[in-house]
């Protein structure tokens, strides 16, 4: 599989084959300034508290799962704390390590844990707590940095256990725009298909792995997430529930989300590309079938029927599209191993 990713393929260039539209000037001029923007965002936590958490969870928040879909690249050239996870390599105090065994086998699982922990979080706590939200963002910044300064490459935090890498991966899988990576001057091969590298194949090849262990978080994650994001926006809040009555519905909901994945996989002749991709597509419509109305308050009051509905389509045809870009590229890459097995 390594020698797939790394071997050059129109359809799955890696990371140096794209073109550098922006050069890695001008890249680490945004870089520094998102970083600023997020310290300055913190401070404004405590000092704006209202205000900001309307910013950030109501304008920032909500436009990231479709920039996932579109440019997963761009996002994870411009990320804040895979800037402060990098910049040990930028000023050279990387010691270049890589993972300890234990780590390197659960890193998914372990990323995948603290999304299901800190999104309910949000109803519990940041949602309305700006110094608490402001405390946790300094708190995982201050993480992605020391991990940084171990683990080689991206390895320590952005392609391990940053809690929104499993989001990243199933929405970024099949970019519509792919933008070259600018973080990694050279690749050190620090992670197995890594999506920084090869942005068109890497899930497909998380997917057609050998090791079943390596691919069953990946398809629980599909599979339990539009049952996650239905519960999200239908539980109520704390305190109208108790914090474990409120987990544990989040988890029920998971799981039969994730249950209805297995059973269909169990008795539908599809590949796990096609389920993963509809799962992945069912969660992004649900994401945006709930914060139409909540982007519309933005724009009108009353919020314009027209606006939600138009968010609705909107999305619904660029999932269809992605839907359709995603199953047609699992073709090329079953041809693309077939002619390696052949070599
Ligand atoms: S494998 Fe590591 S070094 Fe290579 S592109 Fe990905 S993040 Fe960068």
């Amino acid at each position: 599989m390594k020698k797939y990713l790394q071997n050059s393929d129109k359809k799955f260039p890696v990371y140096t084959e794209l073109e550098q539209k922006i050069s890695p000037g001008v890249w680490k001029g945004i870089q520094f300034f998102a970083v600023a923007v997020v310290i300055a965002l913190c401070v404004s936590l405590f000092v704006y508290s209202d205000r900001t958490l309307f910013l950030f969870w109501r304008v920032i928040i909500p436009v990231l799962p479709l920039v996932f879909l579109l440019a997963l690249g761009l996002w994870r050239n411009i990320c804040p704390l895979a800037t402060l996870n990098q910049i040990t390599i930028s000023f050279k105090f990387n010691r270049d390590l890589s993972l300890p065994k234990w780590l390197d086998k659960n890193y998914y699982l372990i990323s995948i844990s603290l999304f299901l922990i800190i999104v309910p979080a949000r109803k519990l706590l940041f949602n309305t707590d700006g110094p608490a939200l402001a405390l946790f963002i300094l708190t995982v910044a201050a993480l992605a940095f020391v991990m940084g300064i171990f683990y080689k490459g991206k390895s320590g935090f952005c392609n391990s256990i940053c809690p929104v890498l499993p989001v990243e991966r199933i929405y970024g899988q099949t970019p519509f725009f792919m933008i070259r990576n600018s973080h990694c001057e050279q690749c050190v091969s620090c992670t197995k298909n890594c999506i920084d590298n090869n942005p068109n194949g890497a899930y497909l090849a998380d997917l057609y792995d050998d090791d079943s262990y390596f691919k069953a978080p990946r398809k629980f994650f599909a599979g339990m997430f539009p049952g996650f994001i239905i519960a999200f926006y239908t539980l109520p809040d704390p305190p109208a529930i108790s914090a474990i009555s409120m987990y544990l519905q989040f988890a029920l909901f998971s799981v039969v989300s994730a249950g209805i994945f297995f059973l269909i996989e169990s008795f539908i002749k599809a590949t796990t590309n096609k389920l993963t991709g509809l799962f992945g597509a069912a969660a992004l419509n649900l994401y945006y079938w709930f914060n139409a109305p909540l982007m519309a308050e933005l724009i009108s009051t009353p919020p314009s029927m027209w606006f939600i509905w138009s968010v609705r389509v909107m999305v619904l045809l660029i999932t269809i599209a992605w839907l359709f870009r995603t199953y047609k590229k699992e073709l090329s890459y079953k041809e693309h191993l077939l002619e390696l097995q052949k070599v």
